[in-house]
């Protein structure tokens, strides 16, 4: 990757600049994409494209079921074209996390400029040119600055792409993301024609019945850590086998175990099908479950993060405590 030997954070104009002398661009996010990750890809995409460049958004996870509504979705790709002359990386909290498509073509990493657009504040600032605000509310909101900046006209497919990215990781205006730019940054693209009532069905209402039994499963597996007020909860490969779901359909299971009000940490462990564990946690303000993540070789925000860690399940929890009690404890 072609870094500056001292990373630093650039500003919004330099940001546009970059994307102003890109051409032919290729616009990835992270594994196992969320709202924000498909939004942005799609947002900066679709402005891009919009001022006559050769924009393609690329994914190394195939785009879920519940984003495939969004315009464009359909021609998010897994592989990236040739001749490319810039990549753009976005909600991405490390150039790793965007998967195969970076393991796959590191060279091209290392020859071309590379923006990162980022809110995560584990960010290591991996880009050429690095748009990290630590303190907005989603990716989303910084590839709208990143729009109006550059005077792009946002139609409404793309103002609700834009808003499906800002509701996801607010958690639809509830979470500790819900800052003033993440409300005033919704109010300007539904006054652009977003369809908010669609991004809230798909991102919130909208499940299949396979999905709304592996809820029931995961929340019957639930254990309480009373002392230190963790839940644990966890999804086996066989609950996804006996339902029918997908892993992807627990989206959303990690926030409503965080309602529970003997609680303040919500640890949540996913089975692969290797048998490693995707771990997903979520708190109440007070406890920055990023330090964990960070401990586990992953990452995130502080009310939000997440990391693989070995399995099975039990080792998983005791090796979680441990690092609890090492780094957040009293
Ligand atoms: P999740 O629980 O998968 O929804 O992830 C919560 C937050 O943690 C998201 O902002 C992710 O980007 C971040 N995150 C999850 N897993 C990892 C990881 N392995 N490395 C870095 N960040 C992660
Ligand atoms: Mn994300
Ligand atoms: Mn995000």
């Amino acid at each position: 990757l072609t870094q500056t030997a001292e990373p630093v954070v650039h500003s919004l104009g330099e940001a546009a600049q970059f994307l102003r002398d890109a051409r032919r661009v290729a616009v990835m996010a992270h594994v196992n994409p969320d709202a924000d990750a498909i939004g942005s890809v799609l947002g900066l995409t679709r402005g891009l494209q919009s001022l006559g460049k050769d924009a393609v958004g690329a994914l190394s996870d195939r785009v879920p079921e519940y984003a495939l509504f969004l315009a464009g979705a359909d021609a998010i790709r897994s592989t990236l074209p040739p001749d490319l002359e810039a990549i753009v990386c976005v909600d991405a909290a490390g150039v790793d996390r965007v998967g195969a498509l970076y393991e796959e073509n590191r060279d091209l990493f290392d020859r071309v400029p590379v923006l990162n657009v980022d809110h995560h504040h584990t960010n290591p600032l991996f880009g050429t040119v690095n748009f990290v605000d630590a303190l907005a509310s989603s990716t989303a909101e910084l590839v709208f600055r990143l729009l109006t900046a550059l005077e792009i006209q946002i139609d409404p497919p793309t103002a609700t792409v834009l808003l499906f990215g800002i509701v996801g990781d607010t958690g639809s205006f509830q979470n500790g993301a819900t800052t003033a730019g993440a409300l005033e940054t919704a109010g300007k693209l539904v006054g652009l024609g977003a369809d908010n009532q669609g991004v809230a069905y798909y991102l919130f209402e909208r499940k299949s019945f396979a999905a709304a039994r592996l809820w029931g499963e995961i929340v019957g597996s639930i254990e309480l850590d009373a002392r230190r007020k963790i839940v644990f909860g966890v999804m086996s490969q066989r609950m996804l086998q006996s339902t029918g779901a997908t892993a992807e359909e627990t989206e959303g299971v990690a926030e409503y175990l965080r309602g529970i009000s003997e609680a303040e940490t919500v640890m949540l462990l996913k089975e692969n099908p290797d048998g490693s564990l995707r771990l997903s946690m979520r708190s109440r303000p007070g406890v920055d479950v990023s330090r964990i993540a960070s401990a586990f070789g992953g990452g995130g925000h502080r009310q939000a993060a997440g990391a693989t860690v070995d399995g099975p399940p039990r080792a998983a929890k005791r090796a979680l405590v441990e690092a609890y009690d090492r780094l957040l404890g009293a």
